[in-house]
């Protein structure tokens, strides 16, 4: 029996439509470095109405691919509105992509208009003679005379060309299972993967990240989205905000510690997100320049595993709940998120903070041991995570649907290792190609960097597996020392004496003045194995 339910799309427009009618007042805020510019949701929606005008003006039709160059700004925000909701296709460039890289996606995404900030124009100026599909470039907030336009390629100032335009538009009925969105994974392997998002996959995401028991987004927040928007989709947060009516606030293209503490000095925002080396920034910054950052009712830390003395700083010093999250491009992102039990109080909610989290009902989850065997939710059989939902990708664009490595039966390969509790809690323990094989055992770089962190002197440590005749493979640390701070491997070796196996005990240390990172600000732990390699690192053996 059918039902007798109506049965509309699941669209971008629709959000669109919602956000700037019904949350006319909300606002997107955009740092401008020493103060705020701000636009509400009603404004919003007449904005993304003449890009859209604009964009069919220079000949976007279907499902054509306009490409985004910018940074966290209300430009960035009514393309991330207006291009799905014509029907057309968002593809969020990321812009510390290598050239080589970036001339890949473009062209393999085959975008025919980039939008790109006025002050990212020389880096987009390099690689765009070899983009092949592109025709139109628009220059926001900045001057496009200042781009020297190949041959075939017309560029466009943003405001003179959206000041023609008309600002309401005839927004198409889309199928929600149509392409809304996509965004390549930084391919730390091979070639960039693109990710396509349909209107249904954002819609069921927007609601989830806006769960009470998820990352809890509601009309009474206003939310710093740290987290680039061309990295995952900022994690979800301007679609949610549109359907749920939460203020925005765009941090632009200031993003060292100083100017985000301004941030929140001057708009006081009540949630925000970003990876955790943002957070460790930010508080080497707020320990030495004190303020109250206690308007942040929660803050979501993923990307890469929240080290618990951040969690603890942050809350225990500035009163600011660390909410700890896991996911990835090929996720939406939002895989899980660790809120304790409701039975869980003291230091065994903290124990289930640490962790990755719980799914929600919309992501199952199972762990593949070594031989494809399916491992129990007992907390200690480890292996290879594999999840399947309505918002998680079943192919990459334009690649095989049979791709062993990354999809089978319908499920995807995350490549992360870890465990799952009877309960349903994820720890992850590495991703699989980082993890260090210790004569027959594997030990988890992740846990000894939790653990070298934990010491007050160190700003950041990232461990790697290095070669070993006897062992494999046995860890090799890198520590970042505080500013003003001293400590030696012999005391932090001691240190970790009673918080790691004895065999774990890392004999390899290097001190170094900066983790190197991904283009999404991750530790980079390719580039650190090169660095010890080729013997750029002074490092000590015990
Ligand atoms: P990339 O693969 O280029 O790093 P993503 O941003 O998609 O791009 O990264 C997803 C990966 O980041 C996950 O597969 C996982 O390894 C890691 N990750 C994300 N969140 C967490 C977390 N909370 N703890 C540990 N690792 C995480």
């Amino acid at each position: 029996m059918l039902s007798t339910m109506q049965d509309g799309h699941l669209s971008i427009g629709t959000l669109l439509r919602h956000g700037s009618t019904v949350h006319a007042e909300s606002e997107i805020v955009t740092w401008t470095g020493s103060g705020s510019r701000r636009e509400t949701f009603a404004d919003l929606g007449k904005h993304a109405a003449k890009l859209a005008n604009a964009l069919r003006g220079l000949g976007i039709t279907g499902d054509q691919r306009v490409g985004t160059f910018m940074w966290n700004n209300a430009e960035h925000m009514a393309a991330y509105a207006a291009i799905p909701a014509m029907g057309a296709v968002l593809h969020t460039l990321n812009i510390r992509l290598f050239p080589e890289q970036l001339v890949f996606v473009a062209n393999h995404a085959e975008d025919q208009v980039i939008l790109v900030d006025g002050t990212l124009v020389p880096l987009l100026a390099k690689q765009l003679p070899e983009m092949k599909t592109v025709r139109h470039v628009i220059v926001a907030n900045g001057d496009p005379a200042t781009l020297q336009a190949p041959d075939g390629v017309e560029v466009h100032s943003y405001d003179e060309l959206l000041s023609r335009q008309a600002d309401t538009f005839d927004w198409p009925d889309v199928d929600e299972r149509s392409a809304a969105a996509m965004c390549y994974t930084s391919g730390t392997t091979g070639d960039p993967k693109g990710v396509a998002y349909s209107h249904r996959s954002i819609w069921l995401h927007s609601m989830q990240v806006c769960m009470t028991d998820s990352m809890r987004l509601a009309e009474s927040d206003k939310a710093l989205a740290i987290v680039p928007m061309f990295h995952a989709m900022s994690w979800g947060l301007p679609y949610a905000a549109l359907m749920i009516g939460a203020s925005l606030v765009m941090p632009d293209r200031f993003l060292q510690p100083e100017p985000i503490a301004q941030v929140l000095a001057t708009e006081k925002p009540t949630f925000a997100a970003a990876v955790p080396t943002i957070w460790q920034g930010l508080l080497q910054y707020l320990d030495a320049n004190p303020q109250d950052i206690s308007h942040l009712r929660e803050v979501v830390v993923g990307g890469s595993a929240a080290p618990p003395s951040l969690m603890h700083a942050f809350e225990e010093r500035y009163g600011v709940p660390i909410l700890h999250a896991w996911g990835m491009t090929e996720t939406s992102p939002l895989g899980s998120v660790a809120r304790p039990p409701k039975a869980a109080t003291g230091e065994e909610a903290w124990r289930y903070r640490y962790t990755q989290g719980r799914f929600p009902a919309n992501v199952s989850a199972r762990l593949i041991g070594d031989s494809g065997e399916e491992m129990p939710w007992d907390n200690e059989a480890v292996g290879e995570l594999e999840v399947q939902g309505p918002w998680i990708a079943a192919s990459y664009y334009g690649g095989s649907q049979v791709d062993p490595e990354k999809f089978h039966d319908g499920w995807l390969r995350t490549g992360d290792v870890g465990k799952i509790s009877p309960d349903g809690f994820l720890t992850l323990t590495d991703r699989s190609k980082d993890v260090i094989k210790s004569g027959g055992e594997w030990i988890s770089s992740v846990d000894l960097e939790n653990a070298v962190m934990g010491h007050p002197a160190v700003a950041e440590a990232a461990v790697i597996g290095v070669p070993d005749e006897k062992w494999d493979e046995r860890p090799l640390v890198a520590v970042v020392v505080r500013e003003g701070q001293q400590v030696t491997a012999v005391e932090l070796r001691e240190f970790l004496a009673d918080k790691v196996a004895k065999w774990q005990l890392p004999e390899h240390w290097t001190f170094i003045e900066e983790v190197p990172k991904t283009s999404v600000g991750k530790f980079d732990k390719k580039r650190l194995r090169a660095m010890n390699s080729d013997g750029s690192l002074d490092v000590t053996h015990f």
